[in-house]
């Protein structure tokens, strides 16, 4: 059945730009905005908070099961009705949600919660498997790339804008991506990759400016085939 909106499926790779892009984005077009990382990120952080370990897969298991996740009207995330919004930046949400989304339970769950938020369509949905998995028949699919350097220095500006993590040097920031990618990409379940028809958009060069207004022509491009 066709869905009542179209849906924008973004990937890449942590700092490659997607998601202040695709919020803007999302913005300009008046569609929603999903950010499918900071579901990953909440689910571990509330997992972590209930005191259950990254590595004890029983007890996640029975967590995972009945979970309930939802953003409301200002992009903040709820798990099981706690707003989770500013706990999950640091660099331990980083290291939690990586561990955790190579579980397939886990997948499983978060990708049925996704594509509920999903169905109705007029959203912009961004991650890692969104046109691959979650939305492979997706009206439009970008992957966004940049080289690791460029994405490590990005992410220590974010944090010290942010004032998080202080004392965290540009070097380990860059070995806390090259693990993360190591894990993005060769995990089982849903490793990250390019869907074959989803337009490539390398970053490295390119202001957030440029990034966004490539990023609004390609979906301009094809939305005007979506009836
Ligand atoms: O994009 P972000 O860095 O916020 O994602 C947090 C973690 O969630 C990443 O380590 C990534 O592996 C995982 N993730 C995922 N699938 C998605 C979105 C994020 O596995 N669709």
């Amino acid at each position: 059945m066709r869905r009542k909106g179209p849906v924008v499926a973004i990937d890449g790779p942590s700092g490659s730009g997607k998601s202040t892009v695709s919020r803007n984005v999302a913005r300009k077009l008046g569609f929603r905005y999903v950010d499918t990382g900071a579901m990953y990120r909440a689910f571990a952080v509330a997992a972590s908070e209930e005191g259950i370990e990254a590595e004890d897969d029983e007890t996640l298991k029975r967590f995972t099961e009945n979970v309930e996740m939802s953003f409301d009207d200002n992009g903040h995330i709820y798990v099981d009705g706690r707003d989770y919004t500013h706990r999950i930046r640091t660099p331990l949400a980083d290291r939690l949600s990586s561990l955790v989304s190579t579980k397939g339970f886990v997948r499983e769950r978060l990708v049925f919660l996704q594509r509920r938020i999903g169905e109705e369509g007029c959203v912009i949905m961004e991650g890692r498997d969104i046109g691959t998995v979650v939305f492979p028949d997706a009206d439009v699919k970008i992957f966004l790339v940049a080289s690791q350097k460029v994405r490590a220095e990005r992410r220590y500006r974010e944090l010290k804008e942010k004032k998080i993590a202080q004392g965290a040097s540009q070097e380990y920031i860059l070995k806390g991506i090259e693990e993360r990618d190591r894990r993005d990409t060769e995990r089982s379940h849903s490793p990250l990759r390019r869907a074959e028809d989803a337009v490539l958009i390398d970053t490295t060069e390119l202001s957030l400016e440029e990034v966004e207004r490539k990023v609004m022509e390609v979906i301009r491009g094809r939305l005007k085939e979506w009836k």
